[in-house]
């Protein structure tokens, strides 16, 4: 599993609805969840990112992540406006998750003296 993936997971399934009391996952069976479908497409736009506006980040899920999904589109998603969709539903724990990770590889590779 990539290391974003897991520190995503570790930082979004906790909080999540669909997480039943022994830590499995609970999603409905007609459902994938869309953090694990898209992991490689958001981890993509938020290193592509760098803001300090939130909304930012949420046109760059909207333009790599929601633009080809089968549940809705950028301008319409029921699954959004119903709150169902975790990966919108948790996006800010998400971002925070990957961008830890970034920063923690640019000090791995910029060691201080
Ligand atoms: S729906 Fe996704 S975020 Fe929620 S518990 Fe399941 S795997 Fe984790
Ligand atoms: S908000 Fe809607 S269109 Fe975007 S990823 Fe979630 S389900 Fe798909």
């Amino acid at each position: 599993m990539s290391i974003y993936l897991a520190a995503i997971k570790d930082k979004v399934c906790s909080h999540c609805i669909e997480r039943g009391p022994s830590g499995e996952c609970r999603i409905s069976p007609d459902k994938v969840c869309t953090i694990e479908s898209n992991y490689d497409r958001i981890v993509s736009a938020i290193l592509s990112t760098t803001s300090e506006r939130y909304e930012d980040y949420v046109g760059a899920l909207r333009r790599s992540v929601c633009q080809d999904c089968s549940y809705g589109n950028p301008k319409a998603c029921d699954d959004r406006d119903q709150v169902e969709c975790p990966l919108d539903r948790y996006y800010p724990l998400i971002v925070d998750a990957v961008e830890l990770i970034g920063i923690e590889n640019i000090r791995r590779a910029h060691p201080q003296q």
